[in-house]
């Protein structure tokens, strides 16, 4: 079915390797949607984005990027760069539904399948052969389902590990599939820029590149011990990545259907003060949790037990979706305010449902207004996040005033 000019295509080819996996990346997801949605926007520069001046783009059309126009530039420069350009506004709801559409059709070959984001999954053959012939064949059906059932192009990457996949499905777009076999993996990496290895980052890069390490290959040729003193952890990841032995399990994940934290108290409370203060740090895990597992949600729920067990939980659908621990508290405390505090209480939780998957940072500016304040309040969250992360939850607690 495949041709391949590298090598004769079969399930020999991967015998050697301990993982067989592919990494499924949809073509210009948002951009490519709105033109599936709306055709007379067929062969159109399309960007999905902000329609202010001050907007980013989140995606655009291989047409528009014919101009130069990319994801994350300011409107205002793709107008600028293609005065004819088509803005539309996002449909994240619309982009959720094929993105479960694209993930269903996944899960129909391969049980083991994760997604790494809205439009991005990774999808282990290892134990597929028997069902659907050799990866190349698994991995073209793979293609011509998710076609069939979405409308939708996506580029494709085969090979050994994660890593390599993730990189080999960018570099024949759209609609490519890079195979990346076991023989050819180390030729393969050799050649690559360092800055392509993904999480190495821009300082990396540099502090690599002035020393003269510009590929993979130059990174093999350096001792772990050097590696490990320059970039510490990293450093023999580092190693493994250049001899392309850095293997991660793909980990099939399922959506939550919520979030949430509760605390039984050490004595039953009428005090607002004290049910706040609670309500402080269990908004606060929620918040984390969410991030975390790359979340966000619109429904914020608060349940309190009284002494004498009763339970209530009050609820409250935000317009924007939210993963922060300042906003969901906020409205747990306005649920509070709501509640009646005759009876003590013993128990108090909060939780966040109604969730989906957290955009990256290009795409959250879909709704621009009032995203500066909110990217604010993500780096406080995320610098706090990786604080806990190193010395544990008492390192840090955020003062309730600080918060206002
Ligand atoms: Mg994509």
């Amino acid at each position: 079915m495949l041709s391949s000019p590298f090598y004769p295509a079969g399930r020999d080819t991967w015998i050697s390797s301990p993982s067989v996996i592919a990494h499924i990346d949809m073509d210009a997801f948002y951009a490519s949607v709105e033109i599936l949605d709306f055709p007379e926007l067929k062969d159109k520069p399309v960007v999905v984005g902000g329609s202010s001046n001050r907007g980013v783009v989140s995606a655009a059309s291989y047409r528009a990027r014919e101009f130069g126009v990319r994801s994350a530039m300011p409107v205002f420069q793709a107008r600028i760069l293609c005065p004819d350009i088509v803005i539309r506004p996002g449909r994240m709801k619309r982009y959720l539904e094929v993105s479960r559409a694209v993930i269903a059709c996944l899960q129909s070959f391969s049980p083991l399948v994760e997604q790494i984001s809205i439009d991005e999954a990774y999808v282990d053959l290892g134990g597929t052969g028997a069902l659907f012939g050799t990866p190349e064949n698994t991995v073209l059906a793979i293609k011509d389902k998710i076609l069939k059932t979405t409308g939708l192009t996506c580029s494709v990457g085969l090979s050994t590990s994660k890593l390599v996949a993730k990189i080999a499905s960018d570099m024949n777009k759209p609609a490519g599939i890079t195979i990346i076999p076991p023989s050819r993996v180390r030729a393969f990496l050799d050649g690559l820029p360092v800055g392509k290895i993904p999480g190495i980052g821009r300082k990396n890069e540099e502090a690599l590149n002035r020393i003269g390490i510009k590929t993979l290959s130059d990174i093999r040729k350096l001792s772990l011990r050097f590696l490990e003193e320059r970039f510490g952890k990293f450093g023999s990841r580092l190693r493994d990545i250049s001899r392309g032995e850095y293997y991660s399990p793909v980990v099939p994940y399922s959506q939550p259907k919520s979030v949430s934290n509760e605390v039984t108290l050490d004595r039953d409370t009428d005090s607002p003060e004290v049910l706040g203060g609670v309500l402080l740090d269990l908004t606060e895990k929620v918040g984390r949790r969410l991030r975390k597992h790359g979340f966000r949600g619109r429904t914020v729920t608060l349940k309190l037990k009284d002494s004498d067990h009763r339970q209530i939980t009050r609820s409250v659908t935000l317009d924007r979706s939210t993963q922060q621990g300042k906003r969901i508290y906020e409205e747990a405390m306005k649920l509070l305010a709501g509640c009646s505090l005759k009876v003590k209480k013993r128990l108090i939780g909060v939780g966040v449902s109604n969730l989906e998957p957290a955009a990256r940072a290009g795409q959250i500016s879909l709704f621009e207004d009032k995203i500066r304040e909110e990217e604010k309040w993500d780096r406080v969250d995320r610098a706090v996040d990786d604080i806990v992360d190193r010395f544990g939850s008492g390192a840090l607690k955020r003062g309730r005033l600080r918060r206002e």
